[in-house]
């Protein structure tokens, strides 16, 4: 029996989920549907560091956000170290974090390799922070991974159909199956009050002789600098609740502000672009599956959505267990039918 599976959404969270639905059920049939893909998602516009923090994922038990770390980690690794590093956007990266005060995290039982800095090497990096680490880990460039995700799942007989939807309801007797990975608009298509955006706000320019990124919080704020292959990404802020995609210009220069007074070497990075975006945000994320009570029908439902600032970084691991709902239905589905 042909199974029809639909996944909404075409940002990192939508490909990675659809493309693990393909290894674990190789005869099912896939639809994408999403009305916004590569550029215009969140997900192309994030910074992409693999950094996942207790301090900004709320919610999730901390063996389950250590277990999504280390299934992501082992992923973006593995393409960082083989032939598709460049073609996949994925390369290992060296880097500070430097904070006004130490935050819980487990970072040293994932990535390559972590060194909490001393206080004379903090000195030596002329930081006024008084905490900080020096970490090997990955950058994932989402310009290049969302057409990389979506070449191999394409490869693999998945199909893509441009629609907005209103209402998982138009759906109903078109699949047996359907992924939920629709961000933040999860608050007006299935009227999850619980998700809300935090709003970033970043610069793109030309600094190529900044190799290593930088990460630091201070004062309350969040200034960093990530370099890609073809810029260097400045930020940022966190706005919570703030819904405007509209450029703040005097955020602009607050931000090239802090980034000249805290990062390294930025004087003389010539600005190329802004973008702002809004990080899906739900306490805790929502990996779940659930039969739907849509009208007079029934619609299995598995929701993988709300990633917040780590929907890069853990986007991989939540598309496995999200696949792994998905196969659970299916076979319900088949045992049901019997
Ligand atoms: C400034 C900034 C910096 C960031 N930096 C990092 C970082 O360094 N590391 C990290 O891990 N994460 C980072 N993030 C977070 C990351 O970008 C997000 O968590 C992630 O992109 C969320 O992906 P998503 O696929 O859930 O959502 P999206 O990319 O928003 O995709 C949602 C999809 O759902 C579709 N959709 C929604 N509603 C409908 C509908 N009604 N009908 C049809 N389609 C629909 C859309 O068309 C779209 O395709 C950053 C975010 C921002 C804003």
């Amino acid at each position: 029996m042909m199974v029809r599976v639909c996944v909404v959404g075409a940002g990192i969270v939508g490909l990675s989920t659809a493309i693990n639905i393909q290894r674990l059920i190789p005869a099912a049939q896939i639809t994408i549907i999403a009305n916004k893909f590569g550029n215009d998602t969140t997900s192309a516009g994030a910074g992409g560091l693999f950094r996942p923090n207790l301090g900004h994922i709320k919610g999730v038990p901390i063996d389950t956000l250590k277990r999504w770390s280390k299934i992501s980690w082992q992923h973006f690794s593995s393409l960082a170290l083989s032939s598709e590093a460049s073609s996949s956007g994925n390369n290992v990266t060296n880097g500070f974090v430097l904070q006004d005060t130490e935050e819980p995290q487990f970072l040293n039982e994932v990535i390559f390799s972590y060194h909490k800095l001393s206080r004379d090497e903090l000195q030596r990096l002329n930081s006024n922070q008084k905490h900080g680490y020096n970490i090997t880990t990955v950058i994932t460039e989402p310009k290049k991974y969302l057409p990389w995700l979506m070449r191999k799942y394409k490869e693999h007989g998945g199909q893509v159909v441009f629609r907005t939807l209103t209402s998982l309801e138009e759906l109903c007797g078109q699949y047996d199956v359907v992924a939920n990975c629709c961000g933040l608009n999860a608050k007006y298509l299935i009227g999850d009050e619980s998700i809300y955006p935090i709003r970033g706000q970043l610069i793109r320019m030309r600094a190529p002789w900044i190799r290593g990124f930088y990460y630091i919080e201070h004062d309350g704020y969040s200034t960093y600098a990530v370099p890609h292959a073809d810029y260097m990404i400045l930020g940022g802020c966190r706005q919570e609740g703030n819904f405007s995609e509209e450029i703040d210009p005097a955020l602009t220069e607050d931000i090239l502000r802090r980034g000249k007074e805290k990062i390294p070497g930025l004087e003389g990075a010539k600005v190329i672009d802004e973008w702002a975006g809004l990080r899906p945000t739900r306490i805790p994320i929502r990996v779940e599956k659930e039969s739907m009570k849509l009208g007079s029908r029934t619609l299995k439902v598995v929701h993988n959505y709300g990633h917040g600032a780590n929907g890069i970084s853990l986007s991989w691991a939540t598309a496995v267990d999200a696949a792994q709902m998905v196969n659970e239905l299916v076979d319900s589905s088949s045992h049901s039918k019997l």
